[in-house]
């Protein structure tokens, strides 16, 4: 619900399609989901790494990095969380129309937000990475010791333990991180954005 009253979109002379073909590759969101723990900053992180080195135009936000700054008004209650996903999605909606790929690696647990950012974005334009990694395989790497800490109470409303994982319908790429390595999963990804002519 908007709070502001007369505000007027602007139009820049210069476009979203003008950036792309300056850049010469196309530009869209990475959103990763998945448990805490399943791979998503390693494999967006791996992601970007290549898209770098290919010399193009990428962008990861980070989670932690936002609470810090953008986000640091906000907790972890129901409402915060949804509040924190939109402002991610409407951040990376300005990443895309400046001619980025951007990545983004939130557990993003629901479902309506996901696809609450989704309905920002062009078709073709937000890709929903699901990292469907088994939570036995996320417990046992539990490289933040964060399931270790929720097991002994100490955080609470933990994804996968006390609180729900809403799991993607149609999530553009899945990748099974208790199969797939590093460089498969990055293997996979950038295939698909040739595919959809991207890069
Ligand atoms: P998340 O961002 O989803 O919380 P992280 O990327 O922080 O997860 O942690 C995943 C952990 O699992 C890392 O320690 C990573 O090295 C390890 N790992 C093992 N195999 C894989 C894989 N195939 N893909 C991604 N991460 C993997």
């Amino acid at each position: 619900m908007s709070k502001s009253t007369n505000i007027t979109w602007h139009e820049t002379t210069i476009t979203k399609q003008d950036r792309r073909a300056q850049n010469g590759h196309g530009s869209c969101t990475l959103w990763f989901t998945g448990l805490s723990g399943s791979g998503k900053s390693t494999i967006a992180n791996a992601v970007s790494n290549e898209l770098f080195r290919l010399g193009i135009h990428e962008y990861v936000l980070d989670g932690d990095n936002i609470r810090h700054g953008l986000n640091k008004d906000l907790g972890f209650s129901e409402h915060d969380r949804t509040e924190n996903i939109r402002r991610i999605g409407e951040v990376a909606k300005l990443f895309v129309d400046s001619g980025n790929i951007v990545t983004t690696a939130f557990i993003s647990p629901f479902r309506s937000d996901r696809d609450q950012v989704r309905a920002l974005f062009e078709e073709g334009e937000f890709i929903e990475i699901f990292i469907n990694c088994p939570i036995d395989e996320c417990e046992r790497r539990d490289p933040k010791q964060l399931y270790a800490k929720a097991r002994r109470g100490e955080i609470k409303d933990f994804t996968g333990i006390d609180s729900p994982y809403e799991a993607p319908e149609k999530a553009e790429i899945i990748i099974d991180s208790s199969k797939v390595t590093v460089d498969g999963a990055v293997e996979q990804i950038l295939n698909y954005l040739k595919g959809k002519n991207i890069i």
